[in-house]
């Protein structure tokens, strides 16, 4: 049994060294726990603010504990009632082969095991994290334009696909010439821009204006820096901006990389809201776990049609988790980034 535990707090991107594989001495069962062998568990990009000891929404990973995921996996030990030797559930299950779950935070899985990784992505948490930020605070009309950016990950997929299917312009922007082929051709995307044939934030806006005439009406924020530069002041009259997620700072410090270069000033981002009226909603999508029975309720059977679109990109092997995170936030995966443990 094996664990991937944080060794050093990282400034700017982490390195492979600021994490430790270690072998995991299993506890022994309480009551109301159980032992999950760990089928895959997700990579995401909030992991590297729990890297970070400050203030956030959650508290960070302690130096030398088990670094922090959501797993799928098989229960082979149970000392509770609702689940059984067998059974195959969804949990904090961490980069790990093994863990100890409560079952009150453990929810029982009815999908088949080929599909189990979808529990991770388009069906999880980052699936659900597109749909809600988009239908709660975007609003999509018909014939609006959108704009997302880390299109091709399972949040911008999820974005773009959805305002599809509300009839809107959508603009995707990533990373690779191969990830803007997949969000026009796999997720149908209206267009997709490869943010790294642009040296700046004009260039990027000279050539989102030319493929959103009428202007942006929702910017689905996942990435901010350069792009947000680019977007704002493009956005319409009464545009929304849900935002989610902010990678281009992760690695490089609470006020970002570009701090000292950038035009993003308070007075400038104050002065394009109030200007254009925007409506500029932040969200965590824990606080809104009550939602989620709804979310797979009328995703599920979309999925299953082949109605929506979505991609993995799976790694076996605990061992090469490090690597594979430090990558995923360079932009290196394709799809929902996701470890596969081989038993
Ligand atoms: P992805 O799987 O899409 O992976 C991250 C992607 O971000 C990379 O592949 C890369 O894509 C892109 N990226 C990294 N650096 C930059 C940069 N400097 N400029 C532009 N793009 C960059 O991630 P997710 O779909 O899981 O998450 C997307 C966003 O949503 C993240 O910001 C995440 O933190 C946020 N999030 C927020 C939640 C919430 O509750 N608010 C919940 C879940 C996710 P590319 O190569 O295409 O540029």
């Amino acid at each position: 049994m094996k664990e991937v535990v944080l060794q050093n707090r990282p400034t700017g991107a982490p390195r492979l060294d600021d994490f430790r594989l270690v072998d995991w001495q299993k506890p022994a069962l309480s009551e109301g726990e159980i032992l999950v062998e760990v089928h895959s568990f997700s990579l995401d990009p909030y992991m590297r603010g729990r890297m970070d000891d400050a203030k956030s929404y959650a508290a960070p990973v302690p130096l030398g504990a088990r670094m922090e995921a959501g797993g799928v996996g098989r229960v082979i030990d149970s000392a509770c009632e609702q689940f059984s030797i067998g059974d195959f559930v969804f949990g904090m299950t961490g980069w790990a082969t093994h863990a100890i779950l409560n079952a009150k935070m453990v929810r029982k899985l009815t999908l088949p095991r080929e599909h189990l990784t979808r529990a991770l992505g388009v069906l999880g948490m980052p699936g659900f994290t597109g749909w809600f930020g988009l239908t709660q605070h975007g609003k999509p009309k018909a014939g609006e334009t959108l704009v997302v950016a880390a299109a091709t990950g399972p949040v911008g997929s999820m974005v773009g696909q959805l305002a599809k299917q509300h009839g809107l312009n959508v603009i995707g922007i990533a990373g690779s010439h191969e990830k803007c082929e997949m969000a026009v051709n796999e997720f149908g995307f209206d267009h997709c821009l490869n943010h790294r044939n642009f040296e700046t934030p004009k260039e990027i806006r000279t050539e989102i204006a030319r493929l959103a005439p009428l202007g942006i009406d929702i910017y689905f924020e996942n990435v901010a820096g350069h792009i947000l530069e680019a977007v704002l002041p493009l956005m319409n009259v009464h545009g929304r901006i849900p935002v989610c997620g902010m990678i281009s700072w992760y690695n490089a410090g609470r006020l970002g990389a570009d701090a000292n270069s950038s035009s993003l000033t308070a007075p400038h981002i104050w002065r394009n809201i109030l200007v254009n009226r925007l409506s500029v909603n932040g969200f965590i999508i824990s606080d809104h776990w009550d939602q989620f029975g709804r979310f797979l309720q009328d995703l599920e059977p979309m999925i299953d049609a082949g109605k929506l679109k979505y991609k993995e990109d799976i790694t076996h092997g605990i061992e090469s988790a490090p690597a594979i995170f430090i990558g995923m936030l360079d932009g290196q995966n394709q799809g929902k980034t996701i470890i596969q443990i081989d038993v």
